[in-house]
């Protein structure tokens, strides 16, 4: 049977040559690097590269850049961090309907904690309005998080202007460009951002490692203490292996951004094209500002979770809304703040293309998801009722 990977926007695989890279770090390197002998100090040497690419990736410096265990982590630590550094200056924190649960729920538990948190709502795209974030700016507001690409429905946001407003009134800004980097391009100081997390295993890296850029001058207040490693923001042992295939992940994800982009948007387009001509299907997200691999659709009468089981019956690997909440009976939160109602939110699938994937797969997934949504509308009552024959 065939076996089709469209869920790169809950994981990639690994890149081989990403293994290559740290297939020696977790054999024969295996020193600690804050330890003074010649094991130790060849590590640091590797490591200290891997923070050169991380840098030289996103035009940051090298000391700007804060190894952690990956996205969760760095939107948290992004976040609280800043939230309890600059506690005195205000208590005003904003962000979109839209984030991930690790700022959206980050920022809800400082709620809890006695901030004022502002959840912006979001277009029928899921966009963000710009001015809807300078509206909401205050003399209290001490940060602003917006996410540069949308990891359920692929919408990229504003997120340079919005930096630039954020400069221009002398707030914080951190933007989650986790799914983006390797899709478009993404220069911390195009984006005017003073924090921006990455995670590997979302771009051919390993899992549970990932970045978070810190804009020198930027003040964090940390929650862990130990070590001095990663500039005390993140003390602890590094994770030495994953930070290494960080490295080499993100230096191929720019090399390769504009060859691999370029093409799966073209796949993206034609599945995009062939699914809407089942009929009674709705593109989510936006039409053209969106990230090349993701194509996310509402199925009308049909719900997301048994699309995705019978696809899966076919070798088809797709998810509904965002991995996370897959699982939940709760519709994703993104596409009711995007205003779809819980039908249309429970008929949603998405599929998300990456580097491996060909146009056979497409066409083959294209030639089995009509008889699949028939058979799945003719068992719906509420299809029944709406037929028009
Ligand atoms: C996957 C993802 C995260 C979480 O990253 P992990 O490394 O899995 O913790 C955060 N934000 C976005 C947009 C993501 O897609």
């Amino acid at each position: 049977m065939a076996k089709i990977y469209l869920d790169h926007g809950a994981t990639t695989p690994l890149h081989p040559e990403v293994l290559e890279a740290m297939k020696p770090y977790l054999t024969d390197l295996f020193g600690n690097p804050s330890s003074l002998h010649s094991f130790g100090r060849e590590v640091r040497k590797g490591l200290e590269e891997a923070r050169e690419k991380a840098a030289a990736a996103i035009g940051a410096e090298e000391r700007e850049i804060v190894f952690t265990s990956g996205g969760t982590e760095s939107d948290n630590l992004a976040i609280r961090g800043v939230a309890r550094a600059a506690r005195q200056r205000g208590n005003h924190i904003i962000t979109s309907a839209v984030e991930h649960h690790a700022v959206l729920d980050a920022c809800l538990g400082l709620r809890e904690e006695g901030f004022d948190v502002t959840v912006l709502p979001v277009d029928g795209y899921g966009m963000v309005r710009v001015s809807d974030v300078e509206a909401a700016i205050t003399d209290q507001t001490i940060l602003i998080s917006i996410m540069l690409a949308n990891n359920e429905v692929g919408t990229l946001q504003p997120v340079a202007e919005i930096g630039k407003i954020a400069r221009g009134r002398g707030v914080v800004f951190h933007t989650d460009a986790v799914q983006a980097i390797g899709n478009l391009p993404v220069n911390v100081n195009d984006l005017h951002c003073d924090l921006l997390a990455l995670s590997a295993h979302k771009h051919y890296g390993p899992k549970g490692v990932g970045v978070l850029y810190v804009r020198k001058g930027t003040r964090l207040k940390v929650f862990n203490f130990g070590g001095s490693q990663e500039r005390k923001m993140r003390p602890g042992t590094e994770n030495v292996p994953g930070i290494i295939g960080m490295g080499r992940a993100i230096e191929l994800a720019v090399q390769e951004l504009d060859k691999k982009a370029d093409r799966i948007r073209k796949l993206r387009d034609k599945l995009i094209a062939g699914v809407l001509e089942i009929g009674d299907v709705r593109l989510n997200g936006h039409p053209t500002e969106r990230l090349p691999g993701n194509v996310n659709v509402s199925v009308r009468y049909v719900e997301g979770e048994s699309l995705i089981l019978s696809l899966d019956l076919k070798g088809i690997a797709a998810s509904s809304g965002s991995a996370c909440t897959s699982g939940s009976l709760d519709p994703s939160h993104v596409l009711l703040a995007m205003g779809l109602d819980h039908q249309t939110a429970h008929g949603s699938l998405r599929l998300t293309l990456g580097a491996g994937n060909t146009e056979e797969e497409i066409d083959y997934v294209l030639s089995v998801m009509p008889e699949i949504v028939s058979r799945l509308r003719s068992m719906s009552p509420v299809y029944a009722g709406q037929r028009r024959d």
